[in-house]
């Protein structure tokens, strides 16, 4: 009988061992005193080793055996921890990449352990249901009706592509099975649109080149631009596929005027997909919450609960005005998963995402909102906006450093001028070399983009524990590196 003969798996006494509590712990207490050396502002921000320094130190031949726990956790403190970028120091201001919510970090093992993929309510029942649950509290924030519905999302990229798949399956119903054909409709967005929109375009199979781009003014998209884009257009006998507005543009945290564009979709026909993968979370905040006025009207919304909530990636949403718009967006028939004789709506959320396998991220979203409660996470978007300003304020009161816009969410851009003796394209140099060096001294952690052609410094205030004198010793630091750089020319 094979029973007998067949031994069980030497790999499983390991995995048994691996189960208990006091092993969890070891990898638990990694992340938690990674969390405690980052409250007081110890080790460095960020790293100064180079890729292949980096490299060098993990360049070994493929572990053929077992390694124990211990060794594994010496490791990850030594050779992990140190060199990777540390989001919840105070004074890592960069990227909008978030100090995750430790309730919602803590919850991460379970959704792991569990492992319940939200393709099919057969392999995910309460995954799913939490899924519809959080959408459904996003939906509602955003003023949709309960006649709305969307999806969880790998982020902001993969969100705005399904917004614009819905888009194409109201334009062009035959695409899916036909391809577009040989007249593809446009799309139009910002010229300061994030990167989603035109790999979306050319996901579509619309092609980049039929992404266009409609000028701005203050960075906002120009309704009225938009306007004389679209009649032109018409004029032409192109057909537009979608209009996307931006609520907190990557470069510089502006707002579109929802209103304004939505009533020219509203005049013309025209799909009306929002980008709000940092903005949206204003919905949240009693006091910036105007600066979406008019989202209700939009057809279908990208939001990231691992911006501006501070949940750990990856958990984005695209969320639909009308449900029944997502569920005609992916056409896909697959009989060993959905099932198609479904007579109530379906609960199924892989038939209305692009991925088939997924996590069961709609948990520590839930968590993070029974653990902190919407409002709290409104007031920290309040308190983020608020150390924008006081970083705004101080950047008008050192003469070597000039304010690019003023901020209308945390997101600043800005730049060194120093003395004023150098021209801009050394000040763009400078500005250059100078969040380099700033970055790698590990005192602090900046980004910086290009704005109208000069290079710039840009910040993302989106950490709790950063202070009005984390960003006053940002700014000295800057300073300090600017000075020295202005002397090495
Ligand atoms: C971050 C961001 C994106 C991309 O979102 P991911 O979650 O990184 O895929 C798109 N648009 C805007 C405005 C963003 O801020």
């Amino acid at each position: 009988m094979m029973e007998t003969r067949l031994a069980p798996p030497t790999i499983l006494s390991e995995i048994e061992v691996d189960t208990a509590p006091e092993v969890a712990a070891k990898f638990v207490e990694v992340a938690a005193s990674y969390f405690a050396e980052t409250r007081r502002r110890e080790g460095r921000v960020s790293t100064a080793l180079s890729p292949s320094e980096i490299a060098r130190r993990f360049d070994e031949p493929l572990p053929r055996a077992a390694h124990s726990v211990d060794a594994i956790i010496d490791r990850l403190r030594a050779q992990v921890i140190p060199d990777a970028n540390h989001l919840w120091h105070p004074r890592y201001v960069g990227h909008q990449i978030a100090g995750p919510l430790p309730a919602a970090v803590w919850t991460e093992p379970i959704t792991a352990a569990l492992n319940q993929s939200v393709a099919v309510f057969e392999m995910s029942p309460v995954g799913t249901v939490l899924e519809h649950q959080v959408i459904s509290w996003l939906c509602e924030l955003a003023g949709f009706s309960s006649r709305s519905g969307g999806t969880l999302t790998s982020g902001g990229t993969e969100a705005t592509f399904t917004g614009l798949l819905a888009a194409r399956a109201a334009a062009l119903p035959d695409a899916w099975t036909d391809g577009i054909g040989a007249n593809p409709p446009v799309l139009l967005c910002g010229e300061h649109a994030h990167y989603a929109v035109t790999r979306a375009g050319a996901q579509l199979g619309i092609g980049m080149r039929n992404v266009l781009s409609v000028p701005s003014r203050e960075y906002r998209m120009d309704p009225e631009a938009l306007a004389a884009r679209v009649r032109d257009l018409r004029h032409d006998n192109r057909r537009v596929l979608a209009v996307v507005a931006t609520a907190g543009s990557t470069a510089t945290g502006s707002f579109d005027d929802l209103d304004a564009i939505a009533s020219i979709c509203d005049e013309f026909g025209i799909w009306l997909h929002l980008d709000g993968a940092h903005g949206a979370s204003a919905l949240l905040s009693t006091t910036h919450r105007g600066r979406l006025r008019g989202i209700d009207r939009v057809r279908s919304l990208a939001w990231d609960p691992h911006k501006m909530m501070l949940l750990p990636s990856q958990v984005g949403t695209l969320l639909v005005r009308e449900a029944g718009d997502l569920d005609a967006a992916f056409s896909q028939r697959a009989p060993y998963l959905f099932n198609d004789a479904q007579a109530e709506k379906s609960w199924d959320q892989g038939q209305r995402s692009f991925m088939c396998s997924r996590r069961a991220d709609a948990l520590k979203l839930w968590v993070a909102l029974q653990r902190y409660g919407a409002d709290a996470l409104g007031d920290l978007y309040d308190y983020f906006c608020d150390l924008a300003r006081f970083m705004f304020e101080e950047i008008l009161e050192r003469a070597y450093f000039v304010a690019l816009h003023e901020p209308e969410c945390n997101i600043l851009c800005f730049r060194y001028v120093g003395s004023g003796r150098l021209n801009e394209d050394a000040l763009d140099a400078v500005n250059r070399d100078l969040r380099e060096r700033y970055n790698q001294s590990g005192e602090g952690w900046i980004t910086a983009t290009n704005l109208g052609g000069r290079r710039v410094l840009r910040v993302t205030l989106m950490n709790p524990r950063t202070t009005p004198g984390d960003i006053r010793d940002i700014l000295d630091g800057l300073a300090r590196v600017g000075a020295r750089l202005e002397r090495e020319l």
